[in-house]
Order: C-alpha cells, then structure tokens, then sequence
C-alpha cells in the first residue's frame, strides 16, 4: 500500500451526471483492494512505528514527497484512507482524522489562530467548544465575541479589525437555529476572515460547507459518520494548503491522532451512512410532527418541520434533515422534563447521537436563560412506528 497522492480530483459527489454518487463514493473512493490480498475489506495497519528498506530511504524522512510511512502520530494508511475518502465526500482538497471531534475543533482553531486575534462565534453553538474558546484561548489572548443571530448581518456587525476567524454550526446545536452560510461566507472572504462550520449534524450526506463557501468544516464522527456509538473520533476538511500545512503541523504537535482501528470503524461506518441518514430523517420527521401537533407540546425545533424559521433556508442549504432535535413540553416544570424522560422504553436517556440507538436528555439551560426548558430527542435506526409510540405513550 503506498502514500495516497495529494492530488486525488476532489470533483463533487454526486451533484453532475459525470460523477460518481454519495454511496458509490462511499464504498469505492481511495480504495486499493489489489493491494491488500483482494480484500473487499481495507486492512487495519495497526502500527506505531514503519520500516524503512534503507538508510538512504530513511534519509528522505521529513520530505513531503516520500513513498515511505513513518510514524502513526503523523500518518497511517488506514487513517489516510479513511482522510480520502472524506475529503472527496466533504468536496475538499484535503481531509484530518483526530481522536476526538474537540480533536479536531482545537487543531483547526490553534492552527489558525494567533494572540491578539479575534473570532466570532455563534452563541448556540456545542457547550465544550464554547468552553474551549472561553476557558483555553483568552489565555492565550484570542478574544471571543458570541452572536445570537441567525442572519449575516448579526455576525458581520461583531467584527473587528482583528477579526480572524468566524466559527459557525448550521443548524446550531440545541435549539437548530439555521444560519444563512452563503451570505456570511460570501461577505466575509473579502475582508480575509475564515469561515469554520461544525458539521456533525449534517453530516457530509446532507451538507456540503465547502460548497457554501467555508473554508474549514468539522466533524464529530464519533456522531453520525461512525454511527454504532462505538468509536470517538473527529475530521477536518479543507481546500487551501497553507491551512492545511498548518493544521497538519498542529495535528501532529498536539497529538491528538486517530487510532489505525478507530479509522477503520468509520471507514465501515461510511459504507452505511447514506442508509443511515435517510432511516434518521424519516423517524425524525415523524416524530416531530407527531410532536408539533401534540396538545403537550409547547414547541418544537426541528428544521424539517414548516413551523421551523429557518426552514426555507435549510431546504436550499441541507439535502435532507437528520435525527436530532430538540421540544419544549407546556408543563415546563423539572418534574414534567423528568416524568417525560423516564417514562421513555426505545429511547435510552444519555448524551452523545448520531448512532443506532434513540437517545433522550433534558438540555442544560444557558445562565441567565429565560428560554423553554428544552428536551432533545435523537431518532436512532429503530422502526419508525415504535418510536413514534414510544414519544407519545411518554406524553401521556
Ligand atoms: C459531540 C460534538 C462535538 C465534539 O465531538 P467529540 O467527538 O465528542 O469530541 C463537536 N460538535 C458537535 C456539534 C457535537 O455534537
């Protein structure tokens, strides 16, 4: 198995006729069955260390152009395999696995950032990145204005001169607020500034952020893209080398490498996504209508549903809508949150989504917040009817 050339086409996938489709991506990109034996299933290179044939060969260490592997920290062929394959699903140039979606958020965010820069950062965004910026970043003298708002105009006025960087989810976690990314990108790429989207909802299947004009997009594939709730990992995609060269160079600094199985589990979990998604969308859906037109229900805060704000916009941005979405009962007590969540049989009450099991948890409220006390649901692969009932028969 030799090094994947950096100069893979990373054409689109599936949006022209000339091109392979999501799926077929998914089970054939990047693949070298010759080899490895013929296998169908790509081998798990489960090493720390490679040989080199020669001291000469040795001596090309370090040189970007070398055939040799050296260390896993820095590459794997199961991890580059897995890179492959979503970059050219994510329509990037280049694509990182990390240990850890916070992995990979605090690669990207280090490796493009320096004291004294600023970065604006949409207010609902995943509680630990939040607290990454808040907690580790101002030490290092990045400064951090939050918005609440779902149109450009919010983010573009909490610029400032030394603005380096935007960071975005589309749908925001929590309460799914759907951002208008192509007028931001488009009025932030003149002025210079990076545009990072957190993924993870969408998942590749559904959005592409490189297509709306980001410049980076993240990815818990400890979510949907592993999707058995049986590996933590992350992913970074981009196009421009000189980000990448940075983000690399920080990868490999702070160490938060994908381990060579755990690349392997997501490459098998790719095989599936497509399935995957369209099984969550369908439940999800189901649900939150059933949800929307319950007497017990306050509201509901699902981007599929025609009640939702931001719906026009998520159907010209999203391919379709996945599981994970979040209702506010009328009896907004702690106790009618709790009666809810424990009188569920599918869904188990933890966090984390994105796999084959339901999932239900009360959402931690912001402090200070006067919102709705928030329920989120995540609709894993059961059948659509038996969850439907379970929500329902909770409700009673
Ligand atoms: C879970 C999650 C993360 C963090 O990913 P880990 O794999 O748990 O480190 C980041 N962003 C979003 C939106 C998430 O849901």
């Amino acid at each position: 198995m030799s090094k994947p050339a950096d100069t893979d086409d990373p054409g689109t996938a599936g949006s022209r006729p000339d091109e392979p489709g999501f799926e077929t991506l998914c089970t054939h990109f990047g693949e070298d069955r010759a080899a490895s034996f013929g296998a169908a299933a790509p081998p798990i290179v489960q090493t720390s260390t490679f040989v080199y044939p020669t001291a000469e060969a040795f001596g090309q260490r370090g040189d970007p152009d070398t055939p040799f592997w050296d260390y896993t920290r820095v590459g794997n062929p199961t991890t580059a395999l897995l890179e492959a394959k979503l970059a050219r699903l994510e329509r990037g140039e280049w694509a990182l696995a990390f240990a850890s979606g916070m992995g990979a958020i605090t690669a990207a965010l280090q490796g493009c950032l320096a004291s004294g820069d600023h970065v604006v950062c949409v207010a609902s965004c995943y509680a630990p990145t939040r607290w990454y910026l808040d907690e580790v970043l101002t030490r290092f003298g990045v400064g951090v204005t939050y918005v609440d708002s779902v149109d450009a105009e919010g983010f573009l006025a909490a610029l400032q001169p030394r603005t380096r960087l935007v960071y975005l989810e589309s749908p925001t976690s929590g309460v799914f607020h759907v951002l208008d990314v192509p007028a931001l990108t488009a009025a932030l790429a003149p002025r210079g500034v990076l545009t990072v989207l957190d993924n993870s909802w969408a998942s590749p299947c559904f959005q592409n952020p490189l297509e709306l004009g980001c410049d980076l997009v993240l990815h818990s594939a400890t979510k949907y893209i592993g999707g058995h709730s049986d590996v933590v990992a992350g992913i970074v995609v981009g196009r421009d080398r000189e980000i990448e060269r940075r983000v690399r160079r920080q990868a490999e600094l702070a160490g938060a490498c994908l381990d060579p199985f755990a690349a392997w589990l997501l490459v098998r979990g790719l095989r599936t996504l497509a399935l995957r998604m369209a099984q969550h969308q369908t439940s999800g859906l189901a649900v939150a209508r059933m949800l929307a037109g319950h007497p017990g229900v306050l509201a509901v805060h699902h981007p599929g549903l025609d009640s939702h704000a931001g719906h026009e916009l998520a159907r010209r941005q999203l391919r379709g809508y996945a599981g994970l979405f979040s209702f506010a009962l009328v009896d907004q007590s702690p106790e009618a949150a709790r009666r809810f969540l424990n009188r569920l049989r599918l869904f188990s009450i933890g966090v984390s989504w994105g796999g084959h099991e339901s999932l239900a948890i009360e959402m931690p409220r912001p402090a200070g917040s006067d919102g709705a006390r928030l329920i989120r649901l995540h609709c894993g692969l059961e059948t659509t009817s038996d969850l439907v009932a379970d929500v329902r028969e909770a409700l009673l």
